[in-house]
């Protein structure tokens, strides 16, 4: 019997052969092949807890070897492969039916196994390597069922192992695999009916989520805009299977995904607090493990209070927004992981707050609303192609009748959805907001008045190249929600609307 473990390496991982050899000499156990503390510790971890669990703990020269040794190995979910390794070494266990297995988990020294991070990707590596049977903790067994082609035990007890070997288990037939849904681990979702005498806000959080286009709320303390922004959750469009093994994939490998669960269908929220850092954001701050940005993947990752997250913090979002991405190399190791994201902002209007406000005023100067905006940065900002005021409402509209709630919008989303993956197939997009610059004019065609009146608003508005595609891309975003082909004058109209605010000097001439 091969017993295999699992080496993380970001994203990325590689299964890892553990020998055990005992001989003769001084009782003692060694373990070689790059092993972080955490693996150097759990010699002792494992010893007790096989005493304990009613196991004969060998008094020879015990030496684990885990291979390939160049890769570096981390955490505690050595310890499970490295007793069953013991325990087959010294003949406590067999069974001649089952050659390779991947174990993966943290002992107690009382024996109890306990969970670890990362199952769904080292179920996936060692299925994809061949060896088709493993043991894994009993609260990890959804992840690792969620995958065709495995054949999972969970234990929770290092004596439960025997029992193991000699039930069904190892004669059954492979896993089909099965999505299990999984949530995100927020709280309760913001319903967009919530959101009343707000259609502006309504409209553009709607087409932020049908194009993933990423969006910026700006207004007053208390204008309701960090609520609005959590409602954007609720009107997106479950994962598709690939995404969700992918997002699922990031989830292990942090440690996030719920007890007993599988797969994530629904797309994962992030709120990070802006006194986060620059490597908690993107990653690389503690091990492999995954920042923020990846965490968001296929999601949204919300900054709250935008200007506050610091400048060298925004800046590392650059390079995801750019790539879909991070890479990540530190003490001559490299790692990556996903992280394409749609990035949502909130923040005031102005330093003090008030710009807007009907009964209050503002006591900024107009340079110091200029920078306070410039925080973000002008790459950054340039590329949120909705902005969207949102003005504290008056007891009238509170008392409005609710809009429609977020399910019934969220149909319509993944119907615009539709037609986007069914225009790009083949494409390496998949929605509007992510059409390349050279395609535009194949997939945004205007009529020659369109034609005419954009070109000269862009030319007074001074929009950049990529503000001008922005607004083209969120027409063709606004033209998916009623089904057209085309993308005509009106959608383009709306689509200026949203980019109205922010570009240079126009945020507060326009309120
Ligand atoms: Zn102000």
């Amino acid at each position: 019997m091969k017993i295999f473990a699992y080496a993380a390496s970001g994203f990325a991982g590689h299964l890892v052969s553990v020998e055990v050899d005992i001989r003769r000499g001084i009782p003692g156990l060694d373990i070689v092949g790059l092993p972080d503390n955490a693996v150097r510790e759990s010699r002792d971890r494992v010893r007790i807890a096989l005493k304990r669990s009613g196991f004969v703990f060998p008094a020879d020269r015990i030496l684990v070897n885990l291979s390939p040794a160049g890769l570096k190995k981390e955490g505690a979910s050595y310890d499970l492969p490295i007793a069953v390794g013991i325990l087959a070494a010294t003949g406590q266990i067999m069974n001649p039916y089952i050659q390779a297995v991947l174990c993966a988990g943290e002992l107690l020294l009382d024996g109890t196994v306990c969970s670890v991070s990362g199952i769904l990707p080292a179920a996936a590596a060692a299925v994809a390597g061949g060896v088709k049977r493993l043991i894994v903790p009993e609260s990890n067994l959804g992840e690792a069922k969620t995958l065709p082609g495995g054949i999972s035990a969970g234990i929770s007890h290092l004596r439960d192992l025997p029992g193991i070997l000699d039930s069904e288990w190892v004669y059954s037939e492979p896993e089909k695999g099965g999505i299990v849904t999984a949530g995100t681990g927020v709280g309760p979702i913001q319903d967009l009916s919530d959101l009343r005498g707000q259609p502006v806000l309504r409209r553009a959080l709607e087409t932020a989520a049908a194009g993933r286009h990423h969006i910026l709320l700006f207004g007053p303390p208390g204008s309701g805009k960090t609520m609005a922004a959590r409602a954007l959750e609720g009107i997106l469009p479950d994962l598709n299977s690939e995404k969700s093994l992918e997002v699922s994939r990031i989830w292990s490998q942090a440690g996030k995904l719920e007890a007993e669960s599988g797969l994530m269908i629904r797309p994962p929220f992030r709120e990070p607090h802006h006194s986060a850092s620059a490597e908690g954001l993107v990653g690389g701050g503690y091990g492999t493990r995954p920042g923020e940005v990846s965490l968001a993947h296929g999601g949204v990752l919300f900054l709250d209070e935008a200007p506050e997250f610091g400048p060298r913090v925004l800046q590392s979002l650059r390079e995801p927004l750019e790539s879909g991405r991070v890479d990540m190399a530190r003490a001559g190791r490299t790692w990556w992981y996903p992280a394409d994201f749609q990035l949502q902002m909130a923040m005031n209007p102005c330093p003090c707050g008030n710009l807007g406000r009907e009964e209050v005023s503002c006591l900024c100067t107009p340079p110091e609303i200029s920078r306070y905006w410039r925080r973000l940065g002008g790459a950054l900002l340039d590329r949120i192609d909705i902005r969207v005021p949102v003005p504290t409402i008056g007891p009238e509209e509170l008392l409005e009748a609710p809009g429609e709630d977020s399910m019934t919008v969220r149909k319509r989303v993944e119907e615009a959805r539709d037609r986007q993956y069914q225009r790009y197939a083949g494409s390496t997009w998949k929605c509007n907001s992510e059409i390349p610059p050279g395609a535009i004019d194949r997939f945004v065609q205007l009529d020659m008045v369109s034609s005419v009146y954009f070109k000269e608003a862009v030319r007074k508005l001074g929009l950049s190249s990529r503000a001008a595609h922005g607004v083209l891309k969120v027409g063709r975003t606004l033209a998916d929600l009623v089904s057209r082909d085309h993308v005509v004058i009106e959608d383009i109209l709306e689509a200026l609307q949203h980019r109205r605010f922010g570009d240079r000097d126009l945020f507060w001439t326009t309120l």
